[in-house]
């Protein structure tokens, strides 16, 4: 420093000054950051230091193809599997995956009541247990005993109709329900085919077309 100093003609405290000023410092480093990952992470074990744990893992939810159409729960990582998985959403049971189908159609529409003509005391029991919570369900004997002003409060009272002509359903009961097409034709779905799967599908569809 002195003799740089001297040879430049410059005091030894003007040249300090000067490099302070603009020489780039030096970028400090840690003897360890020149170290490989798992060089460091033997040394911290050697020490007794426990690595930084690992990241929680994301929960992965499992899904059929037919119920990635439906949205995403909060903080799960959504992943299709195929026919040979059970899927998470529908427990790979087709009733299961119909009646999500339809809750959520009756969901994105804001609604909330179901009535159901006809179908057996199998199919309403399971219709009440897919459905519990999330749709209400009012469900019509179609051999049952049902006056003009019963099927009206029905009626009014109901989201969507559906009308399981596939099912036991008396003549004198599904008209009950049909005959006023007119006034409640907007709500109405006659669903042709058995089953509980079939009844939520045809429902869903239903919905999915009404006026939003
Ligand atoms: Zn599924």
């Amino acid at each position: 420093m002195r003799n740089l100093a001297r040879s430049l003609n410059v005091s030894e405290t003007d040249l300090l000054i000067w490099l302070a000023e603009n020489a780039p410092t030096a970028e400090f480093r840690h003897p360890a950051d020149f170290l490989p990952a798992d060089v460091v992470e033997r040394a911290q074990q050697a020490l007794g230091r426990s690595p930084p744990p690992a990241p929680e893992p994301e929960p992965i939810e499992r899904r059929c193809a037919e119920c990635m159409k439906l949205p995403a729960r909060a903080a799960a990582r959504v992943v299709e599997v195929g026919t040979d998985a059970v899927c998470d959403m529908c427990g790979s049971s087709a009733n299961k995956r119909a009646a999500l189908a339809m809750i959520e159609a009756f969901r994105a529409r804001g609604l909330r009541r179901l009535l159901v003509v006809g179908g057996g005391p199998g199919t309403a029991e399971d219709l009440r247990q897919l459905l519990s919570g999330e749709v209400d369900i009012r469900i019509v004997d179609g051999e049952g005993h049902r006056n003009a002003a019963k099927a009206d409060a029905d009626l009014r009272w109901a989201d969507v109709v559906a009308v399981w002509s596939s099912t036991i359903l008396s003549h004198k009961v599904s008209k009950l329900y049909t005959d006023q097409r007119a006034t409640f034709r907007e709500k109405l779905v006659t669903v042709p085919r058995r089953g509980v799967a079939a009844l939520c599908m045809a429902v869903a569809d239903r919905v999915s077309t009404l006026a939003g």
